[in-house]
């Protein structure tokens, strides 16, 4: 019979050996002023109270050698015993085990109220030491523990089913609710490990459940589903209208929409904040970048022939809208109709050019004094609108020959994207121009004449500047791509 005894009680002390114990030290604290029998009786009391049988000689040894040595205290002592599988192959009904506790720590048998809350707390999942724990501290254990001249202690909550009351609720709930039976210790470990890493969240983990194998059956029918779905979610059953809702709800829509839809109901998120827990928060979308600028991608846009205000103000707009400037080659003649509409450009940060005074005919065809009559008389009109004659003229048609060259007394600006703009009056077609092939540093050839250049503006200003580009004067260009530019010389790019 000793030898039976002696063999189940190895287990309990070699799990004391897994947790760190060291054997008897001699030189203890406590044995100056605890009596070595008291310690005795303390510890065959817990083999009569929790293991139901007598002490072994060589465990009763050891466990009052390491109490006296100070190495251990009453409730590890307590907790080992409990936790040993010599306990444990007891299956002891959770009441049987509080029951236990209560005599062992407490010297006294369960009251009602007692018995339910610690029951509850067993059945819900948590181990044997939040009871251990929960006794440990009160005074009753520690009067007793002062009667047999030994520290009442603590325990140290280790298992995750332990460190986290709120979320061994919730997982708890998970397996009566949709599984319909308790948890097992394992498996709320592994649930609530991935709540605390937050590799899951609450709602993630009621996915998984819900649509795990063991809850197939029960969800077979959408009325099954819904009934789960209020347990799982709310801890209660449906009420009649919430399920004859929630089942016409799913003659429309997906089980996977209802389960959104009780995911983000008021309800569950009041449940997730009483128990400090959150969904997985939604990450905060980044903003389309703009497109940023490339230092130095510009495109001077040039309009011929204006002004003419109904179509140069549109353009004026977008230009003001977008923060670009553009060149206006103006006729002369033409500008003090619209003298208004050539100072508003100007104040905007336009360049107002010269494109003849009257363009009556190409500067080739004319002798060099028509030439300088042109050009002069167009500088002119503009000095007299703007107060400063312009840097820069376009000979009509882009045409020039040598006696041009000579006679019209500024840089020649001709250009590299002809749009045709004239031609097609289309704004597609405009637009199409310039867009199929942008390009820094290009000089584009518009006409502010005509309602469908200003429409093609409204589509090109807005799509070049989300590619970068920066709208600036022919001069702007010249001088910010190193250009300087002579009076006879014709440019075509600044590139
Ligand atoms: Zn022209």
């Amino acid at each position: 019979m000793r030898r039976l005894l002696f063999n189940a009680l190895t287990s309990v002390v070699a799990g004391a050996m897994l947790v760190g114990l060291t054997p008897i030290d001699c030189g203890s604290v406590l044995a100056d002023k605890t009596s070595e029998n008291d310690v005795n009786a303390f510890v065959e009391r817990g083999y009569d109270l929790i293991l139901d049988r007598e002490s072994d000689e060589e465990g009763l040894k050891y466990w009052t050698d390491n109490l006296l040595a100070g190495e251990i205290d009453a409730a590890d002592m307590i907790t080992m015993f409990v936790e040993s599988p010599e306990y444990q192959s007891k299956n002891a009904t959770n009441e049987d085990q509080v029951k236990v506790l209560y005599n062992v720590m407490l010297n006294r048998e369960a009251d009602e109220e007692g018995m339910a809350y610690w029951v509850d707390l067993l059945d819900t999942g948590f181990s044997h030491r939040m009871i251990v724990n929960g006794f440990a501290n009160s005074p009753e254990f520690n009067g007793l523990c002062d009667e047999y001249g030994i520290e009442a202690g603590m325990v140290n909550f280790v298992e995750p089913r332990d460190l986290n009351m709120n979320m061994t609720k919730f997982v708890s709930n998970c397996y009566t609710s949709v599984l319909e039976r308790k948890a097992d210790a394992s498996g709320l470990n592994f649930w609530i490990t991935k709540l605390m890493d937050q590799e899951l969240y609450p709602e993630e983990i009621l996915t998984d459940f819900i649509g795990s194998e063991e809850c197939a059956a029960k969800v077979a029918t959408d009325e099954g589903f819904v009934d789960t779905l209020y347990r799982a979610f709310f801890g209660h059953n449906a009420d009649p209208q919430g399920q004859d809702f929630w089942l016409n709800y799913l003659g429309e829509h997906s089980r996977d929409e209802v389960f959104a839809q009780f995911t983000l109901s008021e309800e569950f998120s009041n449940l997730l904040n009483e128990c400090q827990m959150t969904l997985r928060p939604t990450p905060t979308p980044t903003p389309t970048p703009e497109p940023t600028p490339v230092p130095g991608k510009m495109i001077a846009l040039t309009f011929d022939d204006g002004p003419y205000s109904p179509v140069t103000n549109r353009i004026l707009d977008l230009l003001e809208q977008y923060g670009g400037h553009a060149t206006f080659f103006v006729v002369g003649d033409r500008v003090p109709t619209y003298n208004s509409t050539v100072l508003r450009a100007e104040s905007l940060g336009c360049e107002i050019a010269n494109h003849t005074y009257d363009h009556k005919s190409t500067l080739t065809s004319m002798s060099a004094d028509s030439v300088v009559w042109e050009i002069s008389n167009c500088n002119q009109s503009i000095n007299n609108s703007v107060g400063h004659y312009p840097s820069i003229m376009r000979p009509v048609g882009g045409a020039y020959n040598s006696t041009v060259a000579a006679n019209v007394g500024l840089p020649m600006i001709i250009w590299s994207i002809d749009t045709q703009d004239w031609k097609y009056r289309d704004a597609t077609h405009t637009a199409n121009a310039i867009l199929n092939n942008p390009g820094d540093g290009n000089i584009v050839l518009m006409h502010d004449l005509y309602s469908s250049t200003a429409d093609a503006m409204e589509v090109v200003i807005p799509e070049l500047a989300r590619q970068g580009y920066q709208f600036v004067t022919v001069s702007e260009l010249a001088a910010a791509k190193g250009y300087s530019m002579s009076a006879g010389s014709a440019y075509y790019s600044f590139k």
